[in-house]
């Protein structure tokens, strides 16, 4: 194996930490770590999919046949909107503009390396708490890999637990639904890591997922040999957002992309969006009682629930709050109707299908467009953060993957329920992993 030419960086107090799948400062701060890599100037190598900028991925190694994000300008949308120059990253299943991200979201890009980043530095195994599309995101890394993973869904979405590969394969995903939301799917997980040979993957503290959804950035700087002026994402946790200004800040450093920090929009969801709450009231700090209220109905009423993140990393060093500051950001919250609207605007201008979070993106920019907050000439980059689903359907078949677990309850009864098969799994695998 190569030695990887990188190193971790407490935000906080700059501390040089050695990777050892290490998601917190060893000093105990409230800090993002963030990747420092040898390379300032990317190459761009002649491989396919995300594993070309390996020189700011936190990996010593690729892993084969990993699929990519593209960047194009848009024609269509661009004209409707009146932009000359607005470029769409897409991930996810696009053959006929050669994206092949057969998951359909850009939490693939964040899958792949984390994989990989783990057998490099560690030997156990993940648990990664989902509204969906993450687990399904490491649930087809791991049945393309053989490599294990424990997947931890709310029940309501067990639906987006699916893979393009065989069922025969689904062995290596272990997977359980619990009766509640992401946020009980997150603290059931929290306490599964206690058990030998698991560990967290770490969300937004996984520098391997944000160097991962970085990749968008920097495929969009290679096509449009500059930093758009403009940035616009829909969020649920930030991370993404995060990502990808940590993706500018280093693309700036590497000197041939221009010097101007792009302006980074993030859009949520209406009614549950603390993200924007917390930002219009000019704080650092999201307030369950404020920013949250009747949270549990706000989730239902969301259109698109994988957005529905009840403790975004935003007031954390180098999380949300830091990135809309120090790029001049900009938060708007979309409603369902005009999710829907944008979602068929785009649908029939560019003729791909949309994940519902990435219409809220687009529907952020129609916004944006009618209050001027953009202009004619900006360069903006539109992230779109899943879709192709549709056209996934028309070439490939869909396998459900079958929960092992139905949990109806949480806490310490959860536990007792899962723990023999959960350990069986567990033991399984002890031989193979190093
Ligand atoms: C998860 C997700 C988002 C939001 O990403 P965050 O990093 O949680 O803010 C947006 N779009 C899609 C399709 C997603 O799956
Ligand atoms: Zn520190």
């Amino acid at each position: 194996m190569k030695t990887a030419d990188y190193h971790l960086e407490c935000l906080e107090c700059g501390s040089t930490i050695t990777d050892r799948y290490t998601n917190i400062c060893p000093h105990g701060h409230d800090s993002l770590l963030r990747t420092v890599y040898k390379r300032k100037q990317i190459r761009q190598l002649p491989e396919t999919g995300i594993f070309k900028y390996i020189d700011w991925l936190p990996v010593a190694d690729a892993l084969p046949q990993t699929a990519g994000p593209i960047t194009y300008k848009s024609e269509q949308l661009g004209k409707v909107l009146g932009l000359n120059n607005l470029y769409i990253g897409f991930s996810g299943y696009w053959p006929e503009r050669s994206v092949q991200m057969k998951t359909c979201t850009f939490k693939e890009l964040e899958a792949a390396p984390t994989c990989q980043r783990l057998k490099e530095t560690c030997d156990k195994i993940l648990v990664v708490p989902s509204a969906g599309n993450t687990s399904r995101a490491f649930a087809e890394v791991s049945t393309r890999t053989g490599m294990p993973v424990v997947a931890v869904v709310p029940k309501s979405s067990v639906h987006r637990m699916w893979t393009t590969t065989e069922p025969e394969k689904h062995n290596s995903v272990f997977l359980i639904s619990v009766d509640g939301d992401y946020s009980d799917a997150i603290a059931l997980s929290q306490e599964l890591v206690q058990q030998k040979g698991l560990i967290a993957e770490g969300g937004v503290k996984n520098v391997a997922r944000r160097d991962g959804m970085g990749v968008v950035e920097l495929e969009a700087a290679f096509f449009m040999h500059e930093l758009p002026d403009h940035y616009f994402q829909a969020v649920g946790s930030g991370t993404g957002a995060i990502a990808a200004w940590e993706a500018f800040i280093r693309l700036i450093e590497d000197g041939r992309f221009g010097q101007n920090m792009p302006r980074i929009v993030i859009a949520q969801n209406l009614p549950f969006a603390p993200i924007l709450s917390a930002w219009q009231d000019g704080r650092s700090e999201i307030i369950a009682d404020t920013d949250m209220k009747n949270a549990e109905e706000a989730i239902k009423a969301m259109y698109a629930d994988v957005l529905s993140t009840r403790n975004p990393p935003y007031s954390i060093q180098g999380g949300v709050y830091d990135m809309l500051m120090s790029t001049n950001g900009h938060v708007y919250g979309i409603t369902n109707g005009e999710c829907k609207e944008a979602e068929k605007l785009f649908e029939s201008e560019e003729g791909i299908d949309l994940d519902p979070a990435a219409s809220v993106s687009v529907a952020a920019l129609i916004k944006a467009v009618d209050e001027r907050f953009v202009e004619k000439t900006d360069k903006i980059l539109l992230n779109i953060t899943g879709g192709g689903y549709k056209r996934l359907n028309a070439d490939y078949q869909m396998y459900r993957i079958k929960e092992r677990v139905e949990l109806k309850s949480s806490g310490q009864i959860a536990l007792d329920e899962i723990e023999t098969a959960l350990n069986e799994f567990v033991d399984s695998y002890r031989n193979i992993m190093r």
